[in-house]
């Protein structure tokens, strides 16, 4: 397929859209956040540990209303406060399904969606992206954080959600987002792609990794670009970020600047490592790769980044 030049230009990422007022301030207000709850228009999103649940039939709407919440067996005890929208005033919460995918399948009532398909598909507006983000984080936390992890006593949400209090050592749990650092390191006329092996076939991307305690967002670049490459980095530069919530990640995109060129590849993260001049890339971009190398989709950041490097926009 030959990509028509509207088409090479970079379009938003997802997750960054998220418009929600979280009200932080009110979260420990019991009757306020109950009375949100109970009104007609407020919409909760459902969620599995990896899916997000939803009505089938007319118009996709990201969340249900109480009642049918609650006929679907809901989680009502521990609903999570997402916020309000700004534009009509309507409460948004979050709360789990105790049950499998397989199992809520069967329902023909109901499309069960991964929100990596959603936000491929652009099948809900910015806004509505972001908040699907914000709930799939915070109920993936939850599912996931159950048990005090200093006394091991089950833990009891809290704050409309966003801690969990244990009643038997009153330790306070926090839910997590993990930053991870994510760059394009050029040497001026090429940039540095990876394979890892767990995306589709063809795709590369550029290097990323999990930030570790203790290092600045530069440390981090140039750990991971060795571990994965060998390619030393002099100059880093953070330039955007973007929730990435599979399942809590914070994506620190960076352009880093190669002070080697030598690649060697000393862990497994990556199945094959190459310097790329634009020409490749472009052809990457366009689909005409001889070998059928890609750049990933467009949602991500490392798409921002390769066309960002591909444009002299960064
Ligand atoms: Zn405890």
């Amino acid at each position: 397929m030959q990509a028509s030049a509207a088409s090479l230009q970079a379009m938003e990422m997802s997750f960054l859209g998220n418009t929600l007022d979280r009200q932080s301030t009110r979260r420990d207000d019991k009757p306020y956040i109950a009375d949100l709850l109970s009104r007609p228009e407020t919409e909760i999103v459902l969620s599995t540990d990896r899916t997000l649940v939803f009505s089938a039939g007319s118009e996709l709407k990201i969340g249900h209303d109480l009642e049918a919440a609650k006929s679907l067996g809901a989680n009502t005890e521990e609903m999570v406060f997402l916020g309000i929208r700004p534009e009509t005033g309507q409460a948004l919460f979050a709360t789990t399904l105790p049950h499998s995918d397989e199992d809520l399948e069967q329902n023909q009532d109901l499309q069960i969606l991964d929100l990596r398909t959603l936000a491929l598909q652009s099948t809900f507006n910015p806004q509505d992206l972001g908040a699907l983000a914000q709930a799939r984080a915070l109920i993936h936390w939850h599912r996931t954080h159950l048990f005090c992890s200093q006394c091991g006593v089950k833990s009891e949400m809290a704050e409309a959600g966003y801690r969990r209090d244990c009643p038997s050592c009153s330790a306070p749990h926090f839910p997590r987002t993990d930053p991870c650092v994510i760059m394009l390191i050029s040497d001026g006329d090429r940039a540095l792609l990876g394979r890892p092996a767990r995306l589709p076939e063809g795709i590369y991307t550029t290097l990323a990794g999990f930030m570790e305690p203790g290092e600045t967002i530069e440390q981090a670049v140039r750990r991971e670009c060795m571990e994965e490459s060998g390619i030393e980095v002099g100059e880093v530069r953070l330039i955007s970020n973007q929730p990435w919530p599979f399942p809590a990640n914070l994506m620190l995109g960076c352009v880093g600047k190669a002070t080697s060129r030598d690649i060697e590849i000393e862990d497994d993260e990556l199945e094959d490592c190459k310097w790329c001049d634009r020409d490749e890339v472009l052809k990457m971009v366009k689909d005409t790769h001889p070998e059928g190398h890609k750049i990933p989709p467009s949602i991500s950041i490392a798409y921002e980044l390769i066309m960002g490097w591909l444009e002299n926009r960064i």
